[in-house]
Parts: structure tokens; sequence; C-alpha cells
């Protein structure tokens, strides 16, 4: 359906939904945008979804859980490996797990334990009530319970009670220190545990969570650390017990190459404690990392990625396989720890706007007796045809005479109604600014802020601390959508504001053509207007808090 200048495809580009929406989002013929939870013919509006949700009474702002998304997402990853497992006649397996700390919800581990159950795929336990969930949610013997995180001996109890009833607990030596109390509670409690070794990698990479990575990270163990490991694990007949190799780079890898060089310096410590040191490795765990192309630009931006999931299954894969292939080693199997990859798009927040916040362009700024130069001086410039050959220099001198007033009214010389005055015809002079710099290519980089000087704040329902509390924190740039009347075109450059008591509480980062820009297009209509954030079901979710006591948000579950 097309409208005056402007068809649903243009939507598309402008809120970049083919980049970020990994297939399951898109917007139908009507101008509605629309999920398609398993990729396939089936999809639903989720203006519909809201309308519902409307009629049983649930009250903005709320989350939308896509169930199936998760176990379509569950289903890709493992179908992934797998292919790529065949295509390279790779002798080892894929057993996945997830991080519960990604997202915790009952409905999302459970969800995933079920998708997950056909491929043994496990979940991945950060501490010790997550360890409780794991043994609980999960009683796939064959799948793996791995576990990260700070272990006293009770976390260290309570997994070797895990390995008596028969479920796969492999604990991660994340410090040296813990070996000592992992043997201990082993000879305690009889069980011989299952061992894996995180690695202190060289491998460093620029995004937001790169201090998981090099030398310097607070996790893994050296070189020093592991042969000192090997040395106490054969001192106690437990070298049998090291099965697994493990590195975690950091959260949110958006450059390929840096999996690539993990690859190749894990595969050396491999090939070193296999061939040299008589460890009998049986799995390569790369930890998490798989990112998520928040902003749609497919590229090494902290928000992006510049890799597809095939492309992830085939580094790890084909990386391992070459180098065991050369050094005459067992192809060990692969686990990954995904969360993000696996979680973030199952779940959206849908806010409505309640107010609208405008640069004031209505004041009354009729010419009258006794006015002062400065005002008068605005006005001609207001007066102007502002063209390409003028609008710097008019740009120029209506910053220097607002700032002049703002000066002239702290020293008394002008009043209150010349201060409401300037900024009036400032703003109106922007205003004309904004649409010639709106035709032309090349815009100043002094004049680019024009636009967003101009922008209108649009007030919506919802809390960023509570639920994309990663956007305040770390800059992360989540998709913002409106759900419907996307055929119309957009014709207000808005930001988000929250209705918190903090100023902070804002969204001003959104996917830009070329980069981020601090507005978004939204449509001037807001009469029953509702936007969505997407992306937000990994750490979003889970991690906001209790901020201005507005509690738990509503949730619809759709399946
Ligand atoms: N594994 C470990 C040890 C982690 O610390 C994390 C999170 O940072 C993950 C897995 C999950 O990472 P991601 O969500 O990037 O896949």
């Amino acid at each position: 359906m097309k409208n005056n200048d402007w068809s649903i495809q243009k939507s598309k580009d402008i809120y970049a939904i083919d980049g970020w929406s990994e297939g399951y989002f898109d917007i139908d013929t009507k101008g509605d945008l629309l999920v398609r939870p398993s990729k396939s013919d089936h999809s639903v509006a989720i203006k519909s979804i809201v309308e519902e949700a409307k009629k049983e009474g649930v009250s903005f702002p709320f989350v939308i859980r896509f169930q199936d998304i998760l176990a379509n997402q569950v289903k890709e990853i493992n179908q992934t490996f797998q292919s790529v497992i065949d295509e390279a006649n790779y002798k080892g397996s894929y057993f996945g797990v997830y991080p519960i700390k990604v997202n915790q919800m009952r409905e999302v581990v459970e969800e995933i334990v079920a998708a997950g159950s056909e491929f043994n795929y496990g979940l991945e336990a950060g501490s010790k009530p997550e360890l409780l969930s794991a043994l609980a949610f999960n009683d796939n013997e064959t799948s793996l319970t791995i576990l990260n995180g700070y272990k006293d001996c009770e976390y260290l109890k309570l997994a070797m009670l895990g390995r008596k009833i028969g479920r796969k607990v492999i604990i991660i030596v994340e410090k040296f220190s813990e070996l000592d109390d992992i043997i201990k509670v082993s000879n305690e409690m009889k069980v011989k545990p299952l061992i894996g070794v995180r690695l202190k990698l060289n491998v460093t990479y620029s995004g937001k969570w790169s201090k998981s990575s090099g030398e310097k990270s607070k996790f893994g163990l050296d070189s020093v650390e592991l042969l000192k490991t090997i040395e106490k694990l054969k001192e106690h007949k437990l070298l049998d017990s090291f099965k697994l190799l493990h590195f975690h780079i950091g959260s949110q890898v958006s450059d390929i190459k840096t999996i690539k060089e993990a690859m190749n310096e894990v595969t050396q410590y491999y090939s070193e404690l296999v061939s040299n040191h008589h460890c009998m490795i049986e799995y390569i765990d790369v930890g998490g990392g798989l990112a998520v192309d928040y902003d749609g630009s497919r590229s090494t931006n902290d928000s992006s990625k510049n890799y597809s999931l095939h492309d992830y299954a085939s580094d790890i894969v084909w990386g391992i396989k070459q180098k065991c292939d050369l050094s005459n080693l067992p192809h060990p199997h692969i686990v990954t720890e995904s969360g993000r990859g696996v979680v973030a798009y199952h779940s959206c927040l849908i806010t409505d706007v309640v107010d609208v916040i405008k640069p004031n362009t209505n004041f009354d700024i009729s010419k009258y007796e006794g006015e002062h130069i400065l005002i008068s001086n605005l006005r001609d410039l207001l007066d102007e045809d502002i063209n390409e050959d003028n609008f710097q220099n008019i740009y120029n001198d209506a910053v220097k005479l607002k700032s002049e007033t703002y000066q002239a009214f702290k020293l008394g010389v002008v009043g209150l109604k010349e201060k409401a005055l300037a900024e009036t015809i400032y703003s109106l002079i922007l205003n004309d600014l904004k649409k010639v710099i709106s035709k032309i290519e090349r815009v100043p980089e002094g004049l680019l802020n024009v636009k967003d000087q101009m922008a209108v704040q649009y007030l919506c329902n919802f809390s960023v601390f509570q639920s994309i509390v990663d956007h305040w924190a770390i800059d992360q740039v989540l998709p913002v959508v409106p759900i419907k009347n996307l055929h119309i075109k957009p014709d207000v450059d808005a930001s988000l504001v929250d209705i918190t008591c903090d100023s902070d509480g804002k969204v001003d980062k959104f996917i830009g053509i070329d980069s981020v820009s601090p507005t978004v297009k939204l449509h001037s209509d807001i009469q029953d207007y509702q936007i969505g954030i997407f992306l937000t079901g990994a750490y979003q979710d889970v991690m906001g808090d209790m901020h201005n006591l507005f509690g738990r948000l509503n949730e619809v579950h759709v399946y």
C-alpha cells in the first residue's frame, strides 16, 4: 500500500528491519509490523496482539514474549552446527548449553530446555541458585551442565550431587585456587568430578565486554597455572577427569576475525595438552559471544556483527578440524555457551506515547514598541529568505544572538518576555534551516545538530532503567519501531523520554542510515500510537531494577 511519497519498503529501510530482524519481523501490506515466530508462513500483526492484550485489561507498558522464537533459535543453532559438522565430516558432536543468567525467567528456560531436548542441549550455571535451577529444569542425562562463576564448597557439593544423580556436570576451573576445593569435595563425597579449565587466551577484541578476554582478564588460567593444574590432577589421580577446555572472549563479539583468532589459539592448547601432556580432552567449549545485529548494519559496530550463524559455526568446526587433522588428533565435541544469540530476539517492550515535548514555536512574536535590538536582529534573521548560500551565516548569527540574549537576561538588561521571544524566534529559524538542510547532501559539521535541536521528545510510559538498562549503561542501540501506520510517512524526528524522575531516562541512540542517530522518525499522530523496542530478550529483561517502585512489567506470552 502506498501513501503519498511513502512506501512500506521505505519504512523497512529507515528502521533497518531486514538487518536486525533475522527473519522474525516484517511489515504486512497494511503497514502493520508483524512477527513470524517460527520463520514460517504463520505470522501475526503485533497490533492485534496489543489489541487483544488491551481487551484483557493488560495495561502499558508490557513485554511480549514470543515463545516460538525461543524454540526456533534453539533449533537453528543446533541444526546449523549439525549441518556444518556433516559438511566437514567432523567426528565430534555439538553440545550447546544455554547460560541461565542471560534470561533466567522460568518460561524462558523451560522453553529452551523443551526445544533443546532432542539436541541434548544443556544449561550453563554461574552461581549456586542457577545450578539448582539447572538441575531441576534439565534432566537430560546426555546434555551438559557447565558450571562457571565463583565456587565455594556448597556449590561444589551440589555439583557432585548432580554427578550422583547422573547429570553430566562439568566444573570449570576459572581460578587455580578452586582446584584444591574441587579435589577436597570430590574426595569427601567420593565422586569423580568432570573438570574443565578456562583458558586465559591472548586474543582480545574491542567490544564492550573486552575485559573478559586477554591476559588481564578476571577469569581463566594462564600457561603456568595450566601446567600446575595438570601436575596437581596427576598427583591426585584425576587427570582423566580433565575433560573440557573452555574460553570466553566476551559477549557480543562483533568481528568474526576475533573468533577465528581464538580458534587458532585454543586448538593449539588442545593439541599441546593431548599430544604432550596425556590429557584426554573430550570437549572444546568456546563460551558465549555470538553477537546480535541490533543496529542491522552487518558491521563490526559494537551493536552489530559481520557474520551469520553459519559463518560462526563454520569457523569453529573447521577451525578445530583443520588443526586436529594436521596433528592427527581426535575431533573433540564442541560446546557453545551462546546466550544473547539465543534469547535476544524473543521479547520486545511495547510502550505508548503519553505526551509530546516540543521546542516552543507558538509564543506571540509580534513586534512591539521599544523592542530590544537583540530581538529585532533575531526577527530580521527570521524574515530573511533562507537558502543554500546563506544558511550557515544565518545559523551562526542566530546562535550568537540567542546567546547574547541569555547574557543580557542574566545581567538584567532584558526581561523574561525577551528571553521567551529569543527562544521562540530561534526555534522558528531552526525550523526553516532544517528544511534547507534536508535538501543538501553535505551538511557542514557545525549544522549537523540542527535537526536534533528541533527534535521533539515523545514521553513514553516505561522506564529505561527497568526495561533497556544497557541503552543507558553502555549505549546499546536497540531497534525502535512503531507497531502500525508503517505505510504512512513518519513526519517527526523524535527521541524518547521515559516517565522516571531521572533526566537520563531517555532513548537518544537509534539506528541511523549510516551511523547511530540521536533521533528516530515517528508519526505526528499519536492517537492510540504504540512503539515497540525490540531485541530485549537477552540481559535487559532480567537486569532492570525496581527503580521508582514501578514494580514488574505486565507480560504477554504468545504461543
Ligand atoms: N559464558 C560465560 C562464561 C559468560 O560469562 C557469558 C556472558 O558474558 C556467556 C557465556 C554468554 O555470553 P553471550 O550472551 O554473549 O552469548
